[in-house]
């Protein structure tokens, strides 16, 4: 096996279980590595630090085991065993609910996968090179260790690095296309489309949030902004809201969120969708009639990359701010950033900001993050990506 060998003190983040390997902290890589290829870290003085897949690139090896154990197919079945048997056992595997997220990254000792997983298909994306190289292992370990799953669907080619000498394949690993795309979130339908669909398809992440919206849609009329397949709609309906509408600028979600509307209720006419940019949307409501008692605001990630910060920073602000702006006294807001460069602080100055330009009283009634099946690993801080708040506006 190819070995890395660290410079001297670099070895300390690897002792803390930092499962990340910067290609600054090397000091010689004994062989010729190829990417994706498993390789073997070593401190200055040759002690064995961990195994991990080399990258090229500023994270040249992403940890896979700190423990000096054969790295074969056993290893890759207990990891996905012990994923699993914590979803099970904290509820999320159940007849109300079939969906939820298998492996999420570092936050499960796998870095460079996601696997989400809906009723009898799990859909894999691979992050890294060397989890694309064993996606066949992994597939296996998954319809051997997850009893509900039978076909795996791999969707990789956008999410690995176009450089790489590697042409990924989008299709399914095992198994067929079953035509069964409805999902069930806390008794809920959703249609979840993993071909064409963004990421896995579904924006599992936010299942716990749209929960507590549930309780607090009563008797509310409800603006989702940037609602994808309706999520968040759905539940409001579920809880009562009086009237809902719904607001994405691509088509192909509103289509989604009809879709998901009609699949859990039929026919209510107190849905209604519109195709539009999230901010011409909020510039036109002009009258109080059309004012919210309840908006979500859960936009994409504004800012993808570190450089990006400044302006998604701006972004969130003129977002929340179009929000203060319009809705009612004694108005909620759920507000949410995904982007995992910017902090929680960050994010929450950002509101504040918002806030006071637009010179009303808020509180903070609640702060959101990701749920339990997108867990932060301890040692990778950098795995807490979604923050939320809920806010009362006077
Ligand atoms: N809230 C959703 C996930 C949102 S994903 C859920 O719970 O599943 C972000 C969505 O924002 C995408 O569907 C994207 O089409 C939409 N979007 C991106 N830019 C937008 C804009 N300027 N105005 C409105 N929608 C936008």
């Amino acid at each position: 096996m190819i070995t890395i060998i660290l410079k001297p003190k670099k070895e300390e983040s690897l002792l803390r279980f930092h499962p990340w390997v910067f290609s600054g902290a090397i000091q010689n890589i004994e062989g010729k590595p190829v990417e994706g290829e498993l390789v073997e870290v070593l401190d200055n003085r040759r002690n064995f630090l961990a195994f991990g897949h080399f990258q090229i690139g500023s994270i040249a090896v992403r940890v896979v085991s700190f423990d000096k154990i054969e790295i074969n197919q056993n290893f890759w079945n207990l990891r996905i065993e012990q994923a699993y048997l914590m979803r099970k056992s904290i509820g999320l595997v159940a007849e109300n609910n079939n969906t939820y997220r298998l492996i999420h990254g570092e936050g499960d000792s796998l870095p460079g996968l996601i696997v989400d997983v809906y009723g009898d298909t799990a859909v894999m994306q691979a992050h890294s090179i060397g989890m694309h190289e064993i996606r066949e292992k992994l597939a296996h370990a998954i319809v051997e260790k997850v009893p509900q799953v039978k076909n795996v669907y791999y969707k990789s080619e956008s999410t690995l690095p176009f450089k790489a000498a590697i042409e990924p394949e989008d299709g399914y690993l095992i198994g067929h296309d079953t035509k069964s795309y409805i999902a069930l979130e806390n008794d809920l339908k959703f249609q979840v489309d993993w071909l064409l669909g963004q990421k896995t398809g579904f924006f599992i992440d936010q299942r716990e949030n749209r929960s507590l919206l549930e309780r607090y849609a009563k008797g509310k009329s409800v603006l989702n902004m940037f609602c994808y397949t309706g999520g968040f709609s759905v539940y409001a309906m579920r809880g009562g809201a009086t009237l809902v509408h719904s607001v994405d600028s691509s088509a192909k979600a509103i289509e989604l969120t009809d879709k998901n509307l009609e699949l859990n209720y039929p026919g209510d006419t107190r849905h209604t969708a519109f195709a539009e940019d999230a901010f011409k949307y909020l510039n036109n409501l002009h009258t109080l009639e059309q004012q919210y008692d309840l908006i979500i605001l859960d936009p994409p990630a504004f800012a993808k990359h570190r450089d990006a910060l400044r302006n998604a920073l701006k972004g969130y602000k003129r977002l929340n701010a179009k929000a203060f702006e319009q809705i009612k006294p004694g108005g909620i807001i759920f507000t949410f950033s995904c982007s995992q460069v910017v902090s929680k602080d960050q994010f929450r100055l950002a509101v504040f900001s918002a806030a006071a330009e637009s010179k009303r009283n808020v509180r903070i009634l609640h702060q959101l993050s990701q749920p339990a099946d997108h867990p932060i690993n301890i040692y990778h801080p950098e795995g807490e990506y979604l923050k939320g708040l809920v806010l009362w506006v006077e």
